[in-house]
């Protein structure tokens, strides 16, 4: 019988990438989540699943009823009541496992506040839908030398790439720039399948497994671009810029 905590992750940490050590070492993560929305919300789910022991999680919207065909934390009683994101996520955790230790931020990301967010934290989530945020979690995560996994999914397409502060390349190497919300497609305008952001969240959720249980080396280094509904997949490297403001400079106007 395998039953309590170990019963848990029984299957997980018989797997050969994890093995108990691998486990332990996932049990000691603290993660930033910034955004509890369809890519937020099934990273959540899954992290707590696979025992991450600490999760912040950042967010300022309430729950409303076309969130619910893809952010699969919330019930229709949660829109019934206004319910904030965040106090959604910290109920549904903690029935999930009462030994997570969960802190809900009930706030807008921005460039005031982001290193306070990331202090004492070994790893950062974006689950964000905007450009502007990212620039100020690239910034943040730069300053802090804390590792951030960037996800984007809108329509049938997503993103999806990690980023280490030893080194680069950073987002500001792939575009100097955000792109401003008109710039961009958002679920608000284009839609948005539940089947993207639960995959671009798998992937990186993957990818925090990887590096939480000490497997750096599995992550891979470019940033990939899925269309499910083209059934298109690539790979796309990006070059650092021996000019960036950010992970060359370490100029970091977005904080
Ligand atoms: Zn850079």
């Amino acid at each position: 019988m395998t039953e309590g905590r170990h019963g848990r992750f029984h299957k997980q940490s018989l797997f050969y990438g994890l093995g108990e050590t691998g486990q332990k070492r996932l049990e000691k993560g603290k993660v930033l989540i910034i955004g509890c929305g369809g890519l937020g919300t099934p990273v959540i789910n899954l992290l707590v699943r696979a025992g991450v022991g600490f999760l912040r999680v950042v967010d300022q919207d309430v729950v409303e009823m076309s969130n619910l065909h893809r952010q699969i934390l919330y019930f229709p009683e949660d829109v019934e009541e206004e319910t904030l994101k965040v106090d959604a996520v910290k109920k549904y955790v903690h029935r999930l496992d009462g030994q997570i230790r969960i802190e809900a931020v009930n706030q807008r990301c921005t460039g005031e506040n982001i290193l306070e967010l990331m202090e004492g934290i070994d790893l950062v989530i974006d689950c964000t839908d905007n450009f502007p945020t990212r620039y100020i979690i690239n910034d943040g995560a730069f300053k802090k030398k804390i590792p951030w996994i960037y996800g984007g999914a809108v329509e049938n397409h997503g993103n999806i790439k990690t980023f280490f502060p030893d080194g680069g390349p950073c987002l500001r190497c792939m575009m100097m720039h955000p792109l401003e919300k008109n710039e961009t497609q958002r679920a608000d305008t284009h839609g948005v399948l539940n089947t993207i952001t639960g995959m671009i969240a798998t992937y990186q959720v993957s990818e925090a497994i990887k590096y939480l249980s000490g497997n750096r080396e599995k992550i891979l280094k470019d940033m990939i671009h899925i269309n499910l509904w083209e059934n298109d997949y690539e790979t796309i490297s990006l070059p650092k810029n021996e000019e960036c403001p950010c992970c060359v400079k370490e100029y970091y106007e977005f904080l």
